[in-house]
């Protein structure tokens, strides 16, 4: 319920704008931002605001790192907070209605390198050591339209794997694969 009643406040406040005649788009882009999760190795869900609309904050940046652990070690690590606004912004252009389906977060050297071994496309330096790195999908979202709207954000690495039905999103240099 607190989290409906947050969502109808910040549609008041959007909708104010144009009297206020303020830039609707600044306006909505400073509001609290959320994010809704669900692990697909470790079962665990997550809705967490991480962002109150003029810092972010700490405790809820701890739960997500938690969450997007090595699931296979254990490890924990800082996850970037641009890689949470990158999720944030597709979850507006995507207008999905559903969590984040999460197939790999941050991934600890020992981890990669044993994926690496197994799998191609598993980078020697990939930024999922670095926490900068998520691998998702969206129930209600057709996958390369998740991809497109990724490539439209224009913030970092894409990766598309339609194989293994998920999407790379990184906060590292822009490039596509
Ligand atoms: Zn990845």
């Amino acid at each position: 319920m607190r989290r409906l009643s947050r969502r109808h406040f910040v549609g008041a406040l959007v909708a104010s704008v144009p009297v206020l005649g303020a830039p609707r788009r600044l306006l909505a882009a400073s509001g609290p931002r959320e994010l809704d999760f669900h692990h697909l190795h470790t079962g665990e869900r997550l809705d967490v605001e991480y962002f109150d609309g003029t810092s972010y904050l700490p405790d809820a940046l701890t739960t997500v790192n938690h969450f997007l652990r090595d699931f296979r070690t254990g490890d924990v690590h800082p996850i970037d907070p641009a890689l949470l606004d990158l999720l944030h912004r597709l979850t507006d252009r995507t207008k999905t209605g559903r969590p984040f389906e999460v197939i790999s977060g941050y991934r600890s050297p020992a981890t990669n390198e044993m994926l690496r071994h197994r799998s191609e496309g598993v980078a020697r330096n990939s930024l999922h050591m670095q926490g900068k790195a998520i691998d998702i999908r969206l129930a209600d979202v057709p996958l390369v339209r998740l991809r497109n709207a990724a490539l439209d954000v224009h913030r970092g690495g894409v990766g598309y794997y339609p194989a293994s039905d998920f999407v790379h999103v990184d906060t590292g240099r822009v490039r596509t694969w």
